[in-house]
């Protein structure tokens, strides 16, 4: 199965794509994941990156469709994947279509979460990350703990330089202005699922499965 989780930062993408990613036994392809490594391991697409993430604006969709081709193309991806944070531009949506074209594609799901943005901004500046293995976690659920309850580093949470609230409300009005459009691209495919991203964790998770499933059995039917 193919994967497009869409939504505002912080809607809880990448907490749902790590755990449908186990449910379903398909990669999840996180594009800011990527990135972030490639700013640790210095590489070229790194430091091409750094500093636009650093200010919560979105890297170019040259870079950006030239990694996800790359992505796409590993074998690692033949049998399904999970998209987070891919397409953010009406260019990377069109983008995307046409590499599926090549690739055959034709079974793609677009689940689309949404939550209201008083409720994101107090998710993104209570959000914390571990430097070593990089899961996210609430800070009130770790702010005791003096390791990862995920890998056992020591002394490892941090907040993310995009985490702070100024470049929240940046990486929202960014997200508005150029990522939201896609949307009416998305809504022209019918093959769309729309979930509400306050319900708990779980919650949100079982909804987005019941979904898939629904959307799979009106295709076999
Ligand atoms: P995320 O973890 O998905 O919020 O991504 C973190 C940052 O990586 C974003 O704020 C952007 O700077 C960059 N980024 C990730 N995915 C994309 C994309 N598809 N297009 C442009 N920039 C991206």
């Amino acid at each position: 199965m193919r994967i497009i989780l869409f939504g505002s930062p912080g809607v809880g993408k990448g907490t749902q794509a790590k755990i449908i990613s186990s449910e379903l036994k398909i990669p999840h392809i996180s594009t800011g994941d990527i990135l972030r490594q490639a700013v640790v391991d210095q590489t070229p697409l790194g430091l091409a990156a750094k500093e636009a993430m650093k200010k919560g604006e979105l890297v170019s969709d040259e870079i950006m469709i030239g990694l996800i081709k790359d992505t796409l193309n590993n074998s690692e991806c033949s049998n399904g994947f999970i998209l987070d944070g891919f397409p953010r531009t009406l260019l990377q949506a069109e983008e995307l279509d046409e590499l599926f074209d090549q690739l055959n594609i034709t079974d793609v799901r677009i689940v689309i979460i949404s939550a209201n943005e008083d409720e994101i901004v107090r998710r993104l500046t209570n959000r914390r990350a571990c430097k070593n293995c990089g899961n996210i976690f609430n800070y009130n659920d770790i702010k005791e703990l003096t390791s990862c309850p995920n890998c056992g580093e020591s002394d490892s949470f941090y907040q993310r330089e995009d985490d702070k609230e100024d470049v929240i409300r940046n990486r929202l009005k960014i997200y508005k202005k150029n990522t939201e459009p896609v949307l009416n691209y998305f809504q022209n495919k019918k093959n769309e699922i729309y979930i509400d991203g306050l319900a708990p964790i779980e919650d949100v998770t079982k909804n987005i499965l019941d979904e898939l499933k629904k959307a799979d059995k009106k295709i076999t039917a």
